[in-house]
C-alpha cells in the first residue's frame, strides 16, 4: 500500500525503504520516511505566512504596506500604505512575491504588511 517516493536527489525509482528511511541504490542518498501516520493531520509541513497583525496571508490576497520599504538597489520606496493586490506567497526571508504599481515585481517580507 506504501508507495515508495523516487530519489530526492537523483530521482531515481529504484529506492527501497530500509526501517525507517527510504534509500537509493544508485546515489546512496537516504532519508527519513514521512507518512502521513506521523505527520500531525498533515498541518506540520503546511506553511503558515502571517501578517503584522498576525492574520494568516494567502495567495491572491491584497495587502498594505505598513512601513517604508526601501527597493534593493534602487532609489525607489515603497511607501506606508501602499496597497498590493494579488500576492503570491512564496519560501524564504521576503515571503511574498508582488507587483506594485509604479515600482514592478518585488519582494516583500509578511511582517511589513497587513491583509486588507
Ligand atoms: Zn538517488
Amino acid at each position: 500500500m506504501n508507495s515508495i517516493p523516487a530519489c530526492q536527489k537523483c530521482h531515481s525509482t529504484y529506492t527501497y525503504e530500509d526501517g525507517e528511511m527510504f534509500i537509493c541504490p544508485e546515489c546512496a542518498h537516504e532519508w527519513p520516511k514521512i507518512t502521513s501516520d506521523n505527520m500531525e493531520g498533515g498541518e506540520t509541513l503546511e506553511r503558515v505566512v502571517k501578517d503584522a497583525n498576525g492574520n494568516r496571508l494567502q495567495d491572491g490576497d491584497t495587502v498594505t504596506v505598513i512601513k517604508d520599504l526601501k527597493v534593493k538597489g534602487s532609489s525607489l520606496v515603497v511607501k506606508v500604505g501602499t496597497k498590493v493586490k494579488n500576492i503570491r506567497l512564496v519560501d524564504g526571508d521576503h515571503d511574498i512575491d508582488c507587483k506594485i504599481e509604479g515600482i514592478g515585481p518585488m519582494k516583500l517580507k509578511s511582517q511589513f504588511v497587513k491583509r486588507g
